[in-house]
């Protein structure tokens, strides 16, 4: 590792005792940046990487809540308000027994750039509760929402902090969240995005994360004159709706996969089946297994699935799903392009493989830049007090994951060509940032 770099990691884990993922989070961004930033004294004069990774406000809450059997429950809730110099905080909620404050941090930090490659004016946030949705009723789950934003409301606003869903809330999750707002403010306004479409949400946004990632793909695929097939880790929103169009678009997806294990399906995942999952996973919550029964699939109880051939993998599930061993064997079954749907799905060592072996790889900062894109587009619609057709928006969000390729390839493409994505997408999210917090000062 370069000593600046290692340097600069010793203070940040010196302050941010225990937080592993974040760690690995400003490391990962760090060796773009701070060659970058030698190379532009400006930001180094302004301690503008010291300053972005250090969020601006992180509030911690208790949430206390009485479950279907009378008892008191106890969770705590989150808000890393991380980065407001090119707008509103803007970040979604997970709600998920793994959370806890470096996890939050290390989302946080990547929603800054992220948010900024989109081209719009949003600014960096991330929160959410060790609060666990699975098993609990929607009396227990709408309990719990309602006393998570008795407290975070004081903290957020349409034009403070907009927050969204991630892993564990969604479209059930935000009515509850925004229900509470409302009447604890007496205010009907777009502070959470994902909205339902009846109040205020916007065509397209379920859609996005995984539309907006294999959007992404398809440009990135176009670089090697190369099209569609693979397979996809995760069976949630951003997995379901990148299986939807890896479809629509000519690909075969083969693997779906949840925390318990993962199926595999030869033959691909029609719509028809897709169908299935989405009511399987959105309505009766049930496992990716039953999947495996009904069609006549392999399943693979505890395992992922990148040992399974393909060209494309998708990973739309949890950070550090891609160890060092999964990179070998992708490579090894010939996969040239991984595309990150998820938030850090794999390690470092499996990124410095992809990057080695010269693969197709895009971090989850430009890749999935699409759901938080599409709220951005709600919340513009929220403004403008008028919904957009569901053309205008999926067009714009084409418009967009077109525009972060481009921003990649400017600033990641090396001298014998290769597109370096991690490079072109920090450095590309950075300079706007950076820019915006020499323009207004030291605050
Ligand atoms: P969902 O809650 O809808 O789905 C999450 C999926 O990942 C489920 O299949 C879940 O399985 C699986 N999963 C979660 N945690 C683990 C774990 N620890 N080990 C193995 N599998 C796990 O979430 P989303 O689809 O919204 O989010 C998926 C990823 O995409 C996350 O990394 C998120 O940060 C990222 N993302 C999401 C965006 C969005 O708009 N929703 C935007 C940008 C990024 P199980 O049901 O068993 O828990």
């Amino acid at each position: 590792m370069d000593f600046r770099v290692q340097q600069f990691m010793a203070m940040i884990k010196a302050k941010n005792p225990g937080e592993a993922e974040f760690h690995q989070a400003v490391q990962e961004v760090s060796e773009s940046l701070i060659p970058f930033i030698e190379e532009n004294p400006k930001y180094k004069h302004a301690k503008i990487l010291e300053r972005i990774a250090e969020p601006e406000r992180t509030i911690i809450f208790r949430v206390p809540w009485i479950d279907d059997k009378g008892d008191i429950q106890v969770n705590r809730g989150f808000r890393i308000e991380m980065n407001s110099a090119i707008g509103p905080y803007k970040g979604g909620l997970r709600f998920h027994p793994t959370v806890n404050l470096g996890i939050l941090k290390f989302l946080a930090f990547e929603q800054v750039f992220k948010n900024s490659l989109t081209t719009l004016p949003m600014g960096g946030a991330k929160g959410g509760s060790d609060f666990d949705p699975k098993g609990k009723t929607d009396n227990e789950v709408m309990r719990f929402c309602q006393s998570f934003m008795t407290e975070l409301f004081r903290h957020i606003g349409p034009d403070t902090d907009v927050p969204a869903g991630d892993i564990g809330v969604g479209g059930r999750e935000i009515g509850y969240l925004f229900g509470q707002y409302k009447r604890l403010k007496n205010e009907f306004t777009g502070v959470l995005t994902g909205k339902g479409i009846d109040w205020g949400g916007s065509l397209i946004r379920p859609e996005a994360t995984g539309y907006g990632l294999v959007y992404f793909t398809r440009e990135m695929l176009a670089t090697r004159g190369e099209s569609f097939s693979g397979k996809i880790s995760g069976s949630g929103n951003v997995a379901q709706f990148a299986t939807e169009k890896v479809t629509e678009l000519g690909g075969k997806v083969v693997t779906l996969s949840d925390s318990d294990g993962f199926i595999y399906d030869p033959e691909g995942i029609s719509p028809e089946k897709l169908k299935y999952v989405m009511e399987l996973k959105n309505v009766r919550r049930g496992r990716i297994k039953e999947y495996a029964l009904k069609y006549n699939a392999e399943y693979h109880e505890g395992k992922r699935p990148w040992s399974i051939k393909c060209d494309i993998a998708l990973p739309n599930a949890t950070q550090n799903e891609i160890i060092a061993d999964d990179a070998t064997r992708l490579i090894g079954n010939g996969c040239i392009c991984v595309a990150e749907g998820a938030n850090m799905p794999s390690t470092a060592e499996a990124v410095e493989m992809f990057l080695k072996a010269h693969i197709l790889y895009a971090p989850g900062k430009a890749a999935n830049a699409g759901g938080v894109a599409t709220s951005g587009l709600e919340m513009t619609q929220n403004s403008m007090r008028l919904p957009w057709l569901k053309n205008e928006v999926d067009e714009r969000l084409q418009t967009i994951m077109k525009s972060i390729h481009e921003t990649c390839v400017k600033f990641g493409k090396k001298e014998d060509g290769f597109i370096n994505y991690v490079d072109g997408a920090n450095i590309g999210g950075f300079v706007k940032v950076a820019n915006a917090m020499i323009d207004q000062g030291v605050v």
